[in-house]
């Protein structure tokens, strides 16, 4: 293995490019050192290098979604050893704190522990990661599958997942997701798996809607651009509302949407990243009985999400729009950044010499 490696270093807002770093080592003897295989821009990562998310240390090596092939394995690892191919969770947990006990892994409290290319990690737009405690949170990936098909359990079809999950979703049920990018497409491909009756995509981006049509993942699609969205939800449900509303974008907008278009008595939840603070009208959650969820992914469901995916229940393929090596990964930031050329997932393969 050579020293140092190419890697794409986050030093502050909108400073950001691919350098030479070191090769990272085996520290403690639960790491394992991975080569990344496969990594992603996720949207987080766009709010991290436009300074949306101010409390990201730097410099960082930035990204979170990926699969690895292990190369070095520490003494002390006991389910991985080198040539094992893996997609591994967003966050790196200890599986031993209070909240990983709780199954709240992404609020492990483990010094040296933490979201990769977030906090506490360095991330995978690179060429190898570090993993402590690698064993609690890479998952083996099936031999009838692709590190493609699974890459996304370890971070947004989690988080839609979650979305969905929160909401409670009942038979017969009426869901509407308020945002048909990358998570939101996650969510309504998962919402699915509890039997609503009709699932209602809602975005500004025509070619999205157009996306979670065509893929079957959303019955109806409705644009505030054209449509007067509450309005049409609450006749097809007569006069009601829906009864799931999931917010997966994480601006105010949005958010009322979601809240509007909900019915008295019905369940909301929204796993945005809300740059801004965000204004929640209580009262009206109240005079609504509202059930409300929110929060960070507590990334609890991947090995369920694999299973699922390996029995052929769900498919996040259709997300896989864009894929080149790490060599062009700003021209990734760009296009995925920019929602340029129909772009929802811009996927990374290793760095070509
Ligand atoms: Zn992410
Ligand atoms: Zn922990």
């Amino acid at each position: 293995m050579a020293d140092t490696m190419k890697a794409l270093v986050y030093r502050g807002p909108e400073k950001y490019g691919l350098e030479d770093v070191p090769v990272p080592k085996i520290i403690e003897p639960d790491d394992v050192i991975g080569k990344v295989i496969l990594s992603t821009i996720c949207g987080s990562d766009i709010h991290i290098v436009h300074g949306g998310m101010p409390e990201v240390r730097y410099p960082l090596i930035i990204g979170h979604e990926f699969c690895a092939e292990i190369v070095e394995a520490g003494p002390a690892v006991k389910n991985l050893k080198v040539g094992d191919k893996v997609v591994v969770s967003c966050v790196a947990f200890c599986g031993e704190c209070w909240y990983c006990k709780q199954g709240l892994y992404a609020h492990c409290q483990k010094p040296g522990f933490g979201c990769f290319g977030v906090y506490g990690q360095e991330g995978c737009q690179t060429e190898y990661v570090r993993m402590p405690g690698a064993d609690n949170y890479c998952y083996h990936i099936p031999e009838s599958l692709t590190p493609q098909d699974v890459l996304f359990s370890g971070d947004i079809l989690s988080t839609g997942y979650f979305g969905a999950e929160m909401t409670e979703i009942q038979p017969g049920d009426t869901v509407v997701v308020v945002g048909a990018g990358p998570v939101g497409l996650c969510c309504m491909t998962t919402a699915r798996l509890w039997g609503p009756s009709r699932i209602i995509a809602v975005d500004m981006v025509q070619s999205r809607l157009d996306v979670a049509i065509k893929e079957g993942i959303a019955d109806i699609a409705l644009n505030p651009g054209k449509d007067d969205v509450v309005e049409i939800i609450k006749s097809l449900t007569g006069g009601l509302g829906a009864d799931r509303s999931i917010e997966c974008v994480g601006l105010q907008p949005t958010f009322d949407t979601a809240l509007a278009a909900v019915r008295a008595g019905g369940q909301m939840s929204t796993i945005g990243i809300y740059e801004k603070p965000l204004s929640v009208p209580l009262n009206q959650v109240w005079a609504k009985n509202l059930k409300f969820g929110w929060g960070f992914v507590p990334m609890n469901r991947m090995p369920k999400l694999i299973s699922l995916i390996e029995a052929g229940k769900i498919n996040t393929n259709f997300l896989c729009t864009h894929k080149a090596p790490l060599n062009d990964i700003m021209r990734g930031y760009d296009v995925f950044g920019n929602k340029k050329e129909n772009c929802l997932k811009w996927l990374v393969t290793p760095w070509e010499k």
